[in-house]
């Protein structure tokens, strides 16, 4: 464990225990901060800490709020944990890996922020696939569907949607902004104000922001889908019977 080092929070109480995707380190306990911030949190389970400053025995982590946690008294470092006792290699460790990486490069924080960014990334390639479906079925045809594989993003193919007024203006809008939401979270960029902006709220931290994005996402998905069962387009394999 380094200064910088990024840690998640695994449990706080009478043992305080944070670790990285390999170790985990166990503390007798921990100093709440003199909170600073505009909004106090006391640390808990999944929250991501970074390593201020650290000796034999404590470590100053920044917890999420900003202010600093003083974690006493080391009482023991795990190894590995990736594998159990017998060096089996399980699921829970390998989960808390998987976990631990998205967190860490993404910089996301907390579960929510974990939750809302997965959301963001399915629901965006969820969105694409029907769109390419829309843009498919007014193409000259016949390319099969499974071969029809335009090398767009979500974007992208909402502006061929546009040009050619195939849906409605006010799903065109819906995507365009979700597909703007998606290219706003990953790849990842430092300091970038975009990120986790939807419709004037951020997504991240306001529940009506999230609640109005995944409003968009169904009443996108339901207009796609109406529109592709109008045009006759079921299944592929109906289609070319
Ligand atoms: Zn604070």
């Amino acid at each position: 464990m380094d200064k910088g080092c990024v840690l998640r929070v695994i449990q706080v109480g009478a043992r305080v225990r944070v670790g990285t995707a390999e170790t985990i380190h166990e503390y007798k306990g921990m100093t709440e901060p003199n909170h600073k911030c505009q909004a106090p949190k006391p640390l808990t389970p999944n929250d991501c800490v970074t390593v201020k400053n650290l000796t034999a025995a404590s470590v100053l982590v920044t917890g999420p709020c900003g202010c600093d946690f003083l974690l006493w008294d080391r009482t023991v470092e795990e190894g590995t944990r990736t594998t159990d006792d017998v060096g089996v290699t399980t699921w829970d460790s390998l989960l808390d890996r998987v976990r631990m990486w998205t967190m860490v490069r993404f910089a996301l924080n907390t579960d929510i922020d974990l939750w809302v960014w997965v959301f963001i990334i399915a629901a965006a390639a969820h969105l694409e696939q029907l769109a390419v479906a829309v843009l498919w079925t007014a193409e000259p045809k016949p390319t099969p569907f499974q071969e029809y594989q335009p090398k767009m993003t979500l974007g992208q193919v909402v502006g061929s949607i546009r040009k050619k007024s195939l849906l409605d203006d006010a799903t065109v809008e819906k995507l365009d902004r979700i597909a703007k939401l998606r290219n706003s979270v990953a790849p990842f960029r430092e300091g970038d104000l975009s990120r986790g902006q939807y419709n004037g709220r951020h997504v991240f931290t306001d529940p009506a922001g999230l609640r109005q994005l995944m409003d968009d996402v169904d009443a996108a998905t339901n207009v796609m889908g109406q529109w592709l069962q109008n045009s006759g387009l079921v299944t592929d394999e109906k289609r070319h019977a």
